[in-house]
Formats: C-alpha cells, sequence, structure tokens
C-alpha cells in the first residue's frame, strides 16, 4: 500500500498510467507538477440529491487528468490545463469556507492525480476543524493502492463505471486497461465505504455511490457493466444512471459517439437496470 508519507512526486505512480514522472521538476502525462491546481470552487446544486441535498456539495475542481477521455465535459479543465496553482494552506482554507458555507460534504471532482496532495491536507484536519463528509468524485481510472491510501480519509466514493470493455476504454480514453483496473477499483472502494448511508435528511455520509454515463451506440456496454455491478458488487448499491450525454470536447462529429442519446437507447439501459434489480 502507498503511504501518505513515503510516495515521491519525483516518481509518480499515483495513477494507473504510472509514469514515474518527476513531478518536482516537470509535469507527468497527466499534466500535473508538484503543486494543486484547481479551475473553481463552489456550492454545486446539480450532483445526485443525497450529495447536493439543499444546501449544495462543497465542490473542487482539479485542473488535469490522468484519463483523458475524448468525450470530455470539462475539456478545458481537463485536456487545456485551465486553472491556477494553490498552496496547501489555501487549499485547506477553501474547504474549510465551503463548511462555513454550508457545503454538506467537500466534493474532490477528478482528484486521482492529487490524491497525495488531498490526504496529506485531510490529514491535517478532517475530524478536528473539517466535520462534514469528503467525497472522491473520480473517473473510476485508480489504482487500489491509491484507494487504501484514502482509507479513512475519504467517506463517500462516486466513481464512474464507464465502459466494460477494454476495446472501448482503448477508443474513447486511450486506456486499454480501464475496464480491468475500474473493476478492481470499484470493488475495493465498496470494500472499503460499504452501501451508501444517508442521514435523517436523506444526505450521504457515507459509501459508494456509482455513475455510469449511458453513451450512443454503447448500450450493450452498459447492460455488461450493470451485470458485472450485480454479480461483483450487488444490487444494493445507489445507482446513477446518467442520460444527459452530449458531444463535447474531441467527440464533437466523431462517428459513434457524435450525437446525443436517442430515447430507445435509455429506455434500453434502464430496462437493463431493472433485470438487474437496480
Ligand atoms: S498521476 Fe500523473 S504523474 Fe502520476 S503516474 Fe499518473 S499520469 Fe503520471
Amino acid at each position: 500500500m502507498l503511504s501518505v508519507n513515503t510516495i515521491n512526486l519525483k516518481q509518480c505512480n499515483l495513477c494507473p498510467l504510472s509514469c514515474g514522472a518527476d513531478r518536482i521538476s516537470g509535469k507527468g502525462r497527466c499534466g500535473a507538477g508538484k503543486d494543486i491546481e484547481i479551475s473553481s470552487w463552489n456550492l454545486h446544486f446539480g450532483e445526485e440529491p443525497p450529495v447536493s441535498g439543499t444546501k449544495g456539495s462543497g465542490t473542487i475542481f482539479f485542473t488535469h487528468c490522468s484519463l483523458r477521455c475524448i468525450f470530455c465535459q470539462n475539456y478545458p479543465i481537463s485536456h487545456l490545463g485551465n486553472g491556477k496553482k494553490i498552496t496547501e494552506q489555501k487549499f485547506i482554507e477553501i474547504m474549510l469556507r465551503l463548511q462555513s458555507d454550508g457545503a454538506h460534504n467537500i466534493n474532490f471532482v477528478t482528484p486521482t492525480h492529487y490524491s497525495i496532495h488531498i490526504a496529506q491536507a485531510l490529514k491535517k484536519i478532517k475530524g478536528k476543524e473539517l466535520k462534514i463528509p469528503t467525497l472522491y468524485n473520480c473517473s473510476g481510472y485508480e489504482k487500489t493502492e491509491t484507494i487504501k491510501m484514502l482509507n479513512g480519509l475519504i467517506d463517500i466514493y462516486m466513481p464512474d463505471a464507464k465502459f466494460y470493455s477494454n476495446s472501448a476504454g482503448s477508443a474513447l480514453c486511450r486506456a486499454d486497461n480501464y475496464a480491468l483496473v475500474n473493476r478492481k477499483a470499484l470493488k475495493e472502494m465498496y470494500l472499503q465505504a460499504g452501501e451508501l448511508v444517508l442521514d435523517e435528511n436523506g444526505i450521504a455520509v457515507k459509501g459508494l455511490i456509482l455513475r455510469h454515463l449511458v453513451l450512443p451506440g454503447h448500450t450493450g456496454e452498459t447492460e455488461k457493466m450493470l451485470k458485472f455491478i450485480y454479480e461483483d458488487i450487488g444490487n444494493d448499491i445507489y445507482l446513477s444512471l446518467m442520460s444527459q450525454y452530449h458531444p463535447a470536447g474531441n467527440s464533437v462529429g466523431h462517428p459513434v459517439i457524435g450525437r446525443r442519446l436517442n430515447p430507445g437507447e435509455y429506455r434500453d439501459a434502464q430496462k437493463a437496470a431493472r433485470k438487474y434489480g437496480f
């Protein structure tokens, strides 16, 4: 298991790309260097109901990404690196400010390449000044060692379960091991966080929320992914089956995913979800 104290950004292996980059003097394949970079932070009301609740989710959007899907909805942040560097002290101030603004949780969006920075900061404040739940909102392309490092620091995992097959991961994210890596990571997150637990107001306090974005021309992937979740994790989990796909970034004009879903495709996805009891 990676330890917060021993991770060396001089040879970074935090994510499944394991590029070994020296992030002290340069940048990794993800685009990240030694400092945290963020594009924005705010109270977000558009997440799943147990996450946004009535007061909003305290969302921090990190710059860069280790996956960089061609259909990324945050292309300027993930691919172009729009954002600014902040110190750890500023990062902590932002989390505490979101908490004092009433956020139900601190929601780290695309956190993988900064997981070590997040762990180090949370070790200083979690359970002390920071009392609200923490949420790891990620692409699902995660090393199990990195997830184990976050044990006790992250309360809610909200990963994507994007593709069942490696060919889809290869074609759409240039990650030909996405599927296998993702399935291991989802199981590790579930092992650590368990089913979603809500408070008396229906707000998430701990557990796993799985997100699957239904893609045009890929309903077979959806069926296989839901079958895997049913068989290997269970159907008691909170599943967010998302229909809002629209072409963005490099998927505009793409022959297969360069369009929105048609109603029949989302109906097929719902049918598969019902079939496995979600
Ligand atoms: S997080 Fe970035 S620098 Fe580290 S292994 Fe992944 S791509 Fe390389």
